[in-house]
């Protein structure tokens, strides 16, 4: 019998380093790992490219797709924007015994291990602290003040789901959170 793909999911509040140590992952290839590009209706930002980072579809298609019963998951992550996990994405990995990585929300995650149990493994990553979140935010530059109190508020939020995931990483220290990370899902993919 074929080996059948593995799903990793990866949720963190927004500022947590997520998405740089998903890259680091990736781009270090030494697990063998796919990304599910996952379906928005948001437009793509600089340097984003549609069928890499995401499929970037109109809300009429987005909604066609929900009609059609195409997506794993979807989500209202923000007000108006839509994004969904694609079953294709997900079915035509497991047929090759390919493992996947899911980049997305903490409700979305919820959704995927209530459908793929055991056969998911889902990571949280965490700020040290809401302070310490906040403080990145102010640091980072690129967000007014209220935008960064909603994001906090926010994460606040996600952050009450943190016990529902397999595991939580925090991280204090970036190249530690990646180790970590790329050693726990390693052992569960072997
Ligand atoms: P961004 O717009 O910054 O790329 O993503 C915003 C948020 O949407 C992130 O928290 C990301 O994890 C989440 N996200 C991306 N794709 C999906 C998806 O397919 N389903 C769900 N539920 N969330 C997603």
């Amino acid at each position: 019998m074929n080996k059948k793909g593995k799903i990793i999911v990866l949720s963190a509040p927004s500022g947590c380093g997520k998405s740089t140590i998903i890259n680091s992952i990736l781009g270090s290839g030494e697990l063998d790992l796919r990304f599910s590009v996952s379906a928005t209706n948001r437009a793509p930002r600089a340097g984003e490219e549609d069928g890499v980072n995401y499929h970037f579809i109109t809300t009429e298609q987005f909604r066609d797709a929900i009609a059609a019963d195409e997506f794993v998951e979807w989500e209202q992550v923000y007000p108006g924007r839509y994004y969904g996990t694609l079953r294709r994405e997900l079915k035509d990995a497991a047929e090759r015994g390919e493992n996947t990585i899911l980049d997305i929300d903490v409700k979305g995650a919820m959704a995927v291990k209530k459908q793929f149990g055991d056969d998911a493994l889902l990571i949280f990553i965490m700020p040290p602290s809401i302070e310490d979140l906040r403080n990145r935010l102010v640091k980072r530059g690129t967000d007014t003040p209220q935008v960064i109190e909603e994001r906090v508020g926010k994460a606040e939020y996600e952050l009450s789901f943190a016990d529902n995931f397999d595991l939580r990483i925090v991280n204090d220290d970036l190249p530690v959170a990646v180790a970590a990370t790329e050693s726990a899902i390693s052992a569960f993919i072997k």
